[in-house]
């Protein structure tokens, strides 16, 4: 089954956004808006992801990027329904966009599906796109000062997974510190470290997600 747009959802944002969630909670689907930085490793720790959970769940991603299509084919590999985004330039997604992706996938199918932002840790967070969860990625060799200089991503974001630990022997960053920057800006989210490359933390970050498509069946 295939979702109509109207005419009008593309125009308003807000519509857009409400439309979305509508639509995610219509088809019990759990959705989880992932942003961060260029270079974080956003698309290999969706690829890792996918790797871990497609046996489990049918796995849709919307991949957001400025130009090329590259990402998309790296989750496309993987035999998931992947709809490239290019932005042309514009450095983050909104939810106009994101609902004119909607009838490329059959929802019904669908048991989690992920939104890669464009690498930005600026105006992706103003941009609700109708997700159940915002997930923002920190890598290590971005350094501690990345929490307190982009404090409005931080703060409306519901998980922090901090990436690339397996580099942590080789760059000046502490996780303690990351923890605690975390919590004076936002004292709800929540923190979990990782290595895409290693597998190190990965089993905590899949158990957050087989959470979110529980509960959202259940709803
Ligand atoms: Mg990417
Ligand atoms: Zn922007």
């Amino acid at each position: 089954m295939k979702v109509k747009l109207q005419e009008d959802v593309l125009k308003n944002q807000n519509l857009a956004a409400s439309f979305n969630r509508k639509t995610f909670n219509a088809h019990h689907l759990f959705v989880v808006n992932l942003m961060s930085s260029p270079g974080a490793g956003k698309t290999t720790l969706l690829e890792e992801t996918v790797k871990a959970l497609k046996q489990e769940y049918t796995i849709g991603v919307i991949e957001g990027d400025l130009a090329t299509e590259r990402d998309a084919l790296r989750l496309r590999r993987l035999g998931v329904a992947t709809v490239q985004i290019n932005t042309v330039g514009g450095c983050h997604l909104d939810a106009r966009m994101v609902a004119k992706t909607l009838p490329e996938f059959d929802l019904k199918e669908i048991d989690l599906l992920f939104i890669e932002n464009i690498g930005n840790l600026v105006c992706p967070s103003s941009y609700d796109l109708g997700q159940g969860k915002k997930v923002v990625i920190l890598s290590v060799p971005e350094g501690n000062d990345k929490i307190p200089k982009y404090p409005v991503m931080f703060k409306r974001t519901d998980m922090t997974v901090i990436n690339k630990i397996d580099l942590l022997p080789y760059v000046d960053f502490s996780l303690v510190q990351a923890e605690a920057d975390l919590a004076t800006i936002n004292s709800e989210a929540r923190l979990m470290s990782v290595s895409a490359q290693t597998g190190e933390g990965m089993e905590e970050w899949l158990d957050w997600l087989r959470e979110g498509v529980k509960s959202c069946k259940e709803q």
